[in-house]
């Protein structure tokens, strides 16, 4: 009996020394293992290459191609939300003074200025023209809107640029006459190109004008064309008192502005030139504009040639 129950326990203390050195290497190797990922997880943070296993490279190389590509995804979703942010509030901006100047002629009818005849009629074509100038900037938006959309599309054909010239120049005249502008039509022949006409006549209309409001008084505007290969270039240059370098890369922005108060004044919406690009790059053509303070501006841009 005790040999019994010698072996007994005897048995025992055998099977709990083996069970715990076994569980105790197990348990270690685990430990090993864990420590060993932990490590290599960290190297892969720090950037660097040492991973422990081929694993663990593999990983890092996804986890970097991954992160890479958020960073661009990121990146560009806080460009457009800048945009955006700005858009809003340069439109917030441009809308505020007409609004508050229809607001002030309205209330102040109401307030008795109906009933006076020295006031009345006055106030109210200075209401209807804040509401003109809301509609301008509402019309050219909604064009950009259109154009970036493709909503409207180009419908181009073979037309003659020289005349079409002539006639934004004509329908200029008033405007010119009274800033005693002189328009230059230097096209001597026809030159064709594949256009949308319409969207042409916008383009120049607003150079034009551009040209007569924010160049010289007394001074001149001249249109040229010349031929290079499948391509026209059209300049539109002006002796006025230029625009200094720093704005020109921002010029075709929407509501960019370089004399704010008094292109505001004169009731440009700060939207045109960003309408002539879009037009022009719709025709596949590009816009450029050079300036020397001083001594004048020249926009040059390029259309398809028609033969
Ligand atoms: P706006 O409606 O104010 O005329 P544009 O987009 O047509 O808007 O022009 C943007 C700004 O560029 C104008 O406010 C003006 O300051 C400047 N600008 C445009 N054309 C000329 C020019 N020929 N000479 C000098 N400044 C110009």
């Amino acid at each position: 009996m005790p040999l019994i129950a010698f072996t007994v326990l005897a048995v025992f203390v055998v099977a709990g020394i083996g069970g715990y050195v076994f569980v105790k290497r197990f348990v270690q190797a685990r430990v090993d293992l864990i420590h060993r990922t932990v490590h290599g997880a960290r190297s892969v943070g720090a950037g660097s290459v040492k991973a422990p296993n081929g694993d663990l490279l593999a990983l890092d190389a996804e986890v970097s191609a991954w992160a890479g590509s958020k960073r661009s995804e990121v990146l560009e979703l806080r460009e457009r939300e800048r945009f955006r942010r700005e858009f809003i509030g340069n439109l917030a901006h441009e809308l505020r003074t007409p609004t508050f100047s229809i607001q002030g002629y309205i209330l102040t009818l109401l307030e008795g200025g109906l009933e006076d005849p020295k006031v009345n009629r006055k106030f109210l074509e200075r209401a209807s023209s804040g509401t003109e100038r809301m509609v301008r900037i509402i019309e050219d938006l909604d064009l950009i809107t259109q154009l970036e959309s493709g909503v409207i599309g180009i419908a181009a054909e073979p037309m003659d640029l020289r005349k079409l010239v002539q006639e934004m120049m004509d329908d200029l005249r008033i405007p010119a006459q009274q800033r005693r502008v002189t328009l230059h039509n230097a096209m001597q022949d026809e030159v064709l190109v594949h256009a949308d006409r319409d969207r042409l006549a916008q383009v120049l209309l607003n150079l034009l004008n551009n040209a007569i409001h924010y160049g010289k008084e007394g001074g001149s505007c001249t249109v040229r064309a010349f031929d290079i290969g499948e391509q026209v270039l059209v300049e539109v240059e002006d002796n006025g008192p230029g625009i200094a370098a720093e704005h020109l890369p921002r010029l075709f922005e929407r509501f960019y502005r370089v004399g704010k108060s008094r292109a505001r004044n004169e009731g440009g919406t700060g939207l045109g030139l960003s309408i002539v690009k879009h037009i022009i790059e719709s025709h596949g053509g590009t816009i450029a504009v050079k300036s020397t303070e001083g001594q004048g501006t020249t926009f040059s841009f390029t259309l398809p040639a028609a033969r």
